[in-house]
């Protein structure tokens, strides 16, 4: 560890346990990583004697990571002012999921993160984008609490490494992710019970919903690009929800000769669109994709939204793309 992080781990736990009270919160459209690490932040706290609260901005969690939150998270800012607000796997300030004035009648920030590209928005930035996910930096930072784990924290921050790993395939996969998943199976996580939960708990609706998106798969660039998209009417005709089409990108990604994969969806925050991009091998930053769209991410999982047309978004994703081959 750099001694650059390694004094932004301290700086940030002797920040926490001086802080009257602490407010954390993760990205929009929470992910495993987001959600395992929120939860699992909070129950640390909590376990170091610090007031703490979690806060998100979606009525509910993505139906697969619902189980994690033993009323853990609220969409209400808590009352008051001059809290700590620990944002946890956010990338920029703009990412962070919370109510309505939490950010505002926050004192301090701090940022703990492992996007590359983190805009360092905190008054305290612990910004490490050699961790596989954030679960791994929060487990850290309750190290530095004398954090001791229990089978609640240790759930939730393994739910993150096993998200954010794809499972322990994806190329983060290094020593540090095994040795943080045998310290957190060792005090109670169980992987048969979160993949179960998490991976074995489909809708039917998801599965239709994911026959419209295979359906339409469309190759470019020789086959090295390949495209998908849905529609709002997709999603209400399945009867699935917005959270049911986390996962489709990855069968794009599995195309033999597929560099980039790119999956079109209609959003529903004030924009038309929501892009989400996946490099297959590393050869192309579709990081740098997604910033010339207007978003942001990492190198192999990037994503922006925005207001142009899916022709118009297909031809910006196949220019980029090449542009890089
Ligand atoms: P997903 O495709 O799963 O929604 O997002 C993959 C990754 O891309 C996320 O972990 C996040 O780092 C990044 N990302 C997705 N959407 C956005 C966005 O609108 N803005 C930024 N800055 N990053 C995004
Ligand atoms: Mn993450």
């Amino acid at each position: 560890m750099s001694a650059v992080l390694d004094a932004a781990y301290d700086a940030a736990a002797a920040a926490l346990r001086a802080a009257p009270r602490v407010v954390v919160a993760a990205h929009e459209n929470p992910d495993g990583d987001a959600i395992g690490s929120l939860i699992g932040a909070v129950r640390g706290l909590r376990a170091a004697g610090i007031d703490a609260a979690a806060v998100r901005d979606a009525a509910e969690l993505p139906r697969e990571y619902r189980w994690l939150d033993d009323g853990d998270t609220s969409t209400l800012a808590p009352a008051g002012e001059g809290w700590l607000l620990l944002a946890v796997d956010c990338g920029s300030a703009a990412r962070i999921a919370a109510p309505a004035g939490v950010r505002e009648r926050a004192s301090l920030v701090v940022d703990l993160d492992h996007h590359h590209d983190n805009t360092r928005f905190g008054d305290i930035n612990i910004v490490d984008d050699g961790a596989a996910c954030s679960a791994m930096m929060v487990r850290e930072l309750l190290r530095r609490l004398g954090v001791e784990l229990t089978a609640a924290i240790a759930t939730p921050l393994y739910v993150g490494l096993v998200s954010d790993t794809g499972r322990f395939q994806y190329s983060n996969t290094d020593p540090r992710a095994f040795t943080a998943a045998a310290e957190l199976v060792r005090h109670g996580a169980q992987p048969q019970v979160v993949f179960h939960r998490v991976y074995e708990s489909v809708q039917a609706s998801k599965l239709r919903l994911l026959a419209r998106a295979l359906d339409r798969i469309e190759l470019r660039l020789g086959g090295r690009l390949a495209v998908t998209w849905l529609t709002r009417a997709d999603i209400t005709e399945t009867g699935a929800d917005e959270a049911a089409t986390d996962g489709v990108i990855d069968n794009l990604r599995a195309i033999e000769g597929v560099e980039v994969a790119a999956f079109i969806r209609e959003a529903t925050n004030g924009t038309r669109h929501k892009v989400s991009l996946r490099s297959a091998n590393g050869i192309v930053d579709v990081s740098r994709i997604a910033h010339t769209g207007g978003g942001g991410g990492h190198t192999r999982a990037a994503g922006f939204s925005s207001d142009l047309d899916r022709p118009q978004l297909v031809d910006l994703i196949e220019r980029e793309t090449e542009s890089q081959l």
